[in-house]
């Protein structure tokens, strides 16, 4: 009978055998960036790669989603293990598809390659012979939570109902049998070296604004318009004006972008958009940013005498990493030359690398998950890296592969569960949180 220690031994040997494909893998989906919940090519090879390792992958859930799983010996608890299929819209990014302008600048290609890396150390070394449990590999779309208009439509023709993979994967039940979920995710910020994990990370939700006002000619009659972009230009003047009520331990971040801003040169617009999101650390401070940054935009309609109509929709929770599943992944960063670390660091407003616990939610009340959002800076960073997807030119293990691999090694060994139940509490403002997002999905239904 082999021992726990073996068994993680086999397993990164396995991953390094394979390491050359495992690179390989995220190199093909670096090169064929895909937006969220268009993720077909990306699906289809993580499909294609499951079945070659000897999984059988359930494709299509929640339109791109891929779904494999192992199962050990014994019974226990079911671990899903994530990886993001999604790119985003980075202007001028070096490797972006020229026709939709995605890039993987914020590195799911990797996290890819490491999710089926896993699949591939744990089951090449044949570790669930010796394992508890069952692990789910599990490739989800859209964690980036762009092309907000194009979704929205999506909603209303009843595609969707949340504008986010996981969370729409929540809603049809395919997390229902999962206790607890893992995934990494890259980061520029240099204070995690080659591993670290945050203690949390930001929630948010997505706004979409429309500023109506009324076209006439621009040259012969600009009295009689009401110019709308002069509207949302006030509008994000007083969001920006606010940014100082911000308390830093809330964590607030509001970035609104314009994504129509007019029509033609010589008309008075009367018709502009922004989308943004308010993202904060807890979901009192988003309500409470939230509620400013409305009473800012209607600034905007109230100077000019244009209207605004502004619509909330659901988007993640904030992430609160369980301690449990930490110290297991802190043990194993040795795997990536870096010292085993108890502490976590503190919160987070970017992209981290970290795990999931309201995927762990047993009775699907965890629709807004956690997630970790991106800020604009760490992609202008991720840009200037001189090799870009470097990182997933590195050697397979260094993609925290190993580390991953025998986090679960130890929490599925059947020779004792690492893992207990009981231990997810919710936020006291859960059902104020439940509220905003039923009006969000309400007004989507409208
Ligand atoms: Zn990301």
């Amino acid at each position: 009978m082999p021992t726990r220690d073996d068994v993680k031994r086999a397993v990164c040997e396995a991953i390094d055998r394979q390491s050359e494909k495992i690179v390989a893998v995220g190199d093909t989906i670096r090169k064929n960036p895909e937006l969220g919940f268009k993720e077909f090519k990306t699906s289809r090879l993580v499909e294609d790669t499951m079945r070659e390792i000897g999984l059988q992958p359930k494709g299509g859930l929640a339109i791109t989603g891929v779904r494999g799983e192992a199962r050990g010996k014994k019974d226990g608890p079911t671990f899903a293990l994530l990886g993001e299929l999604d790119a985003l819209v980075v202007a001028g990014h070096p490797v972006a598809d020229p026709q939709t302008g995605a890039a993987h600048a914020c590195g799911h290609n990797a996290q890819v390659a490491s999710m089926l890396g896993a699949a591939m150390g744990l089951v090449g070394a044949k570790a669930f012979e010796h394992l508890a449990g069952r692990v789910v590999f599990f490739a989800v779309p859209a964690e980036e939570y762009g092309d907000v208009a194009w979704r929205v439509e999506q909603a209303r023709a009843g595609k969707l109902e949340f504008l986010g993979g996981k969370p729409e994967l929540l809603r049809l039940g395919h997390f229902d049998d999962v206790d607890m979920a893992m995934m990494i995710h890259l980061t520029p910020q240099r204070e995690y070296k080659k591993a670290g994990l945050a203690a949390s990370n930001n929630g948010c939700i997505v706004k979409t604004v429309r500023y109506m006002g009324r076209a006439s000619h621009a040259g012969g009659a600009p009295h009689m318009g009401i110019n709308a972009l002069y509207a949302a230009h006030i509008g994000l003047a007083a969001i920006n004006a606010i940014r100082e009520t911000f308390k830093d331990e809330d964590s607030i971040r509001v970035h609104p972008i314009i994504t129509h801003g007019g029509s033609q040169v010589n008309v008075i617009p009367a018709d502009v958009r922004i989308e943004t999101y308010v993202r904060g650390k807890s979901v009192e401070a988003i309500l409470d940013a939230n509620v400013r940054v409305d009473r800012a935009l209607k600034a905007g309609a109230l100077a000019l005498g244009a209207q605004v109509e502004i619509e909330t929709l659901p988007g993640y929770l904030p992430l609160f990493n369980h301690d449990g599943m930490g110290k297991y992944f802190s043990l194993h960063r040795r795997l990536v030359r870096q010292r085993p670390r108890r502490r976590l660091h503190d919160h987070g407003s970017q992209a981290r690398l970290h795990r999931e616990r309201q995927a762990a939610c047993p009775h699907g009340r965890g629709h807004a998950l956690g997630r970790c959002p991106v800020g604009q800076g760490d992609h202008r960073r991720l840009q200037a890296t001189p090799e870009p997807g470097g990182l997933s030119r590195l050697p397979a293990r260094h993609q925290q592969d190993g580390a991953l691999r025998r986090g679960e090694v130890d929490i599925a060994c059947s020779d004792g569960p690492g893992y207990s139940p009981g231990c997810m509490a919710w936020p006291a403002c859960w059902p104020q949180l439940t509220e905003q997002f039923a009006v969000g999905r309400e007004r989507l239904n409208d």
